[in-house]
C-alpha cells in the first residue's frame, strides 16, 4: 500500500474502518492462510475508496481473493472491477477507465465504493453472522449520506446490508436487478445485479443492463442537484 493510501485509509473516522478489527475469527483465520500463501497481498479489511463527501455510494459484496484483498482498494485487481470501473468514468464519476493499484492515480468524483464485508470470506461466501458484525462500519459510514443521495447495491446481500445498516425494513424492499427504492431524506437505492466475472459471462449481467441502472442513477442525481440549486 502506498504511503497515499494509507493516509487517507487512516484518515477515516475508527467507526467506519478498523484495519485490526478481528470480529470475524474466521475471516481472520483465512487472511492468515492467504497471507501465509501470498505474503505480497494486502490481507485486511479493505477500506471504503472514493470521495468522502460523495453522492453516490456503491456496495458491493466483499473483497475479491486476488482483487481487492491483495490491492487494498475495492474491486482491483480481478474482473470484477471492469465494468464497474469503466462505467463509472463513463458517467463522469471516475477519473479513468479503470483501476489497476491503488497507487495508479485514479480519482472518483462524488462517488465511494465500500463492501458490506470488508474481509476476504473463504470462497466469495460471508456467513450471516459476518454480514451483521461487518453492518456496524457501513452503518457509520452510510450515517453520513446527504441528502437526496443514490446508493448502488450489487447483488443481494449489499442490498439486505445497506437496508440494515440505514435501520430500512425490509419488507416492501425486495431486490431485484433494477428496482428503485425510495428511502428517507431523498435518498434512493438502486438495484444491480453483481458485475462479476460469472454474471458477465453468463450474461446475466451485461453492459447495457448496467449502464440503464446507471442511467437512472444520473436522472436521481441531477433532479437532487436542480432541487438544491433552486
Ligand atoms: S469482516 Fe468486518 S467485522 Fe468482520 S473482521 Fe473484517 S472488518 Fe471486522
Amino acid at each position: 500500500m502506498t504511503r497515499a493510501a494509507v493516509r487517507d485509509a487512516a484518515a477515516l473516522p475508527a467507526a467506519v474502518y478498523d484495519p485490526a478489527c478481528c470480529r470475524c475469527a474466521r475471516l481472520v483465520r483465512h487472511l492468515q492462510q492467504v497471507r501465509a500463501e501470498h505474503p505480497g497481498y494486502f490481507c485486511r479489511p479493505v477500506p471504503p475508496f472514493g470521495d468522502r463527501r460523495a453522492t453516490l455510494v456503491i456496495v458491493g459484496l466483499a473483497p475479491g481473493k486476488h482483487g481487492a484483498n491483495a490491492t487494498g482498494r475495492p474491486f482491483t485487481g480481478d474482473y470484477a472491477g471492469i465494468l464497474l470501473y469503466a462505467t463509472l468514468f463513463k458517467f463522469g464519476f471516475a477519473s479513468r477507465p479503470e483501476s489497476t493499484s491503488v497507487d495508479d492515480g485514479l480519482r472518483l468524483k462524488k462517488a465511494r465504493i465500500t463492501n458490506a464485508v470488508k474481509c476476504l470470506p473463504p470462497g466469495n461466501k460471508p456467513l450471516p453472522a459476518e454480514v451483521s458484525n461487518c453492518n456496524a462500519f457501513l452503518a457509520a459510514e452510510l450515517g453520513t449520506l446527504p441528502e437526496g443521495a443514490a446508493l448502488l447495491a450489487l447483488g443481494r446481500v449489499a442490498h439486505d446490508a445497506i437496508l440494515r445498516a440505514l435501520g430500512v425494513r425490509a419488507r416492501g424492499h425486495a431486490f431485484a436487478h433494477g428496482a428503485e427504492h425510495a428511502l428517507a431524506r431523498g435518498v434512493r437505492l438502486f438495484d444491480s445485479y453483481h458485475c462479476s466475472r460469472y454474471n458477465t459471462n453468463t450474461r446475466r449481467l451485461t453492459t447495457a443492463m448496467f449502464e440503464r441502472v446507471f442511467e437512472s442513477i444520473a436522472r436521481h442525481l441531477d433532479k437532487r442537484h436542480a432541487v438544491h440549486a433552486v
